[in-house]
Order: C-alpha cells, then structure tokens, then sequence
C-alpha cells in the first residue's frame, strides 16, 4: 500500500528501526485499523488549535525518534479540559523529556482525540526466526504484565482464527460482559487481528507491532498506542 511503502523507506533511509507513533497509526489507518484521531503540533498555538478541532478532553504526547516508551519519561499527559491545559502540559511535556535526554531530537507533540475508558486489549506481532510474523492478542494491564494471559497464531491468520484467539484467552469473559459493564464488540477485535496479520504479512520488514492499549467499546475499538519496529 502506498502509503504504508513511504514510511517505511523512509524511516529505512533516515537509519531508524522505529516508526514514530504518527507513522505507525497512518499505516494502520490504512489498513483498516481505527485509531484515536491526531494531528502533530510544532507549536504550543498549534497544539491548541489542533486540540480546538479534535475537542476536549484531549491527550498530549511526545514524539521522538529517541524515545520508544513515552509514558516512562513524563511524554504522555490525558484528561486535558481546556485550552489552557494544553498550553501547560505542552511545555512540561518538552521539560520532562528535555530532564531525561537533553540530545532527544523532537519531531513534535501529538494532540490526539482521549478515549474514553472501556475495556483494554492489546494486539501485537512478532517474528519467530523459523515461522515468520506471528499475531498476539491479550487484554490488557494485569493480564498480559503479570497473568501473560495471551495467545499465538502464526501469521497470515483466517477470521476463525482470530476468533479462535478470542475466545482461547482466559480473560475471554470479561470481553463478554459482566455486572455493569457491557459486551466488547468482538467483530471489530476480528477486523484488528486479520488487518494487523495483513499489514506484516505484507511488509516483512516489520519486526515487531505493539498496539497497546486498543479500547474496546459495545460498538467499535480505536488503537491509542502503536508501535512499529523494524528490521
Ligand atoms: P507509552 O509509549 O508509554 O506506551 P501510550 O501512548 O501508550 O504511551 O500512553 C500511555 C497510556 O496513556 C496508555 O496506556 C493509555 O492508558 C493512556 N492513553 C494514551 N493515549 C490515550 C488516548 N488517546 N486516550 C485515552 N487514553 C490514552
Ligand atoms: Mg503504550
């Protein structure tokens, strides 16, 4: 896809092994993998006016090169109501990372639609040196960190597949709906994981995919966290 051979050349030209979080969610766009809108701010009055047009509460993130794990360095600040905060948070973003590494080359902060809180899943690949890309799913938080409640298939994957790994995690209930939270819609878990098995099936060049959290709702997901390592 053309999008998706553009960053990936470029990215490989420039010597990177990442692709910057704006990157990976225009390639997952266009492989049909819904992610929580944004817009890249070089500018504290550019990251209002993005915020102004994506609307409140947003969320602000740093993108570098140099960092892989944003949250680690004080690079992702949620909830932001106004305006104002959005100036605030901007500038303690760019202060945080600058405390951690002076040299950080900045391409940016990302101003990017909050998604509500709902259920948390998290789709990945990687490459087994002897089977090629293989697809990973989870729930989030506690059952991938502590539990390793996750499950494999080597890639490309079928839809029954993809429900098969649904279903097969032990965490699968919670996707079904308990007390007063609603059933997540599965349909569109199914639609990440054939698209995330396309896009590396596509493109061996990806060495690893880690969208973490995807945010499952009764009526659709968005993938806020994408990470792409190459080769
Ligand atoms: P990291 O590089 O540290 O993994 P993330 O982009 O995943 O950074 O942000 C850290 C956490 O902040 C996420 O796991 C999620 O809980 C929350 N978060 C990030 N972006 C959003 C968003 N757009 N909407 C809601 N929550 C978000
Ligand atoms: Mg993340």
């Amino acid at each position: 896809m053309r999008e998706t051979s553009r960053i990936l050349s470029e990215a490989c030209k420039q010597g990177r092994k990442s692709l910057l979080e704006t990157e990976a969610k225009t390639v997952c766009t266009e492989y049909g993998i819904p992610v929580t809108r944004f817009d890249l701010a070089r500018s504290e009055e550019e990251a209002v006016r993005f915020a102004n047009t994506i609307g409140f509460p947003t969320v602000l993130k740093i993108v570098s090169p140099d960092i892989i794990h944003k949250s680690d360095v004080g690079g992702v600040i949620i909830g932001l109501k106004n305006p104002d905060e959005v100036r605030s948070a901007y500038n303690q973003i760019l202060q945080n990372v600058k405390k951690h590494d002076a040299k950080a080359k900045i391409a940016g902060v990302l101003v990017q639609e909050m998604a509500p809180p709902s259920t948390e899943v998290i789709v990945g690949a990687i490459k087994d040196p002897q089977f090629g890309p293989a697809i990973m799913f989870g729930l989030g938080g506690v059952f991938v960190e502590v539990l390793k409640d996750v499950t494999f298939r080597v890639a490309p994957i079928t839809e029954e597949d993809a429900c098969e790994m649904i279903s097969e995690v032990k965490a699968y209930p919670l996707l079904k709906g308990y007390r007063n939270t609603p059933p997540a819609d599965i349909d569109a878990i199914v639609k990440i994981l054939l698209n995330t098995s396309r896009l590396v099936t596509d493109y061996p060049a990806i060495k690893e995919l880690d969208l973490n959290p995807v945010i499952v709702y009764e009526k659709g997901a968005k993938t806020v966290d994408a990470r792409i390592i190459l080769e």
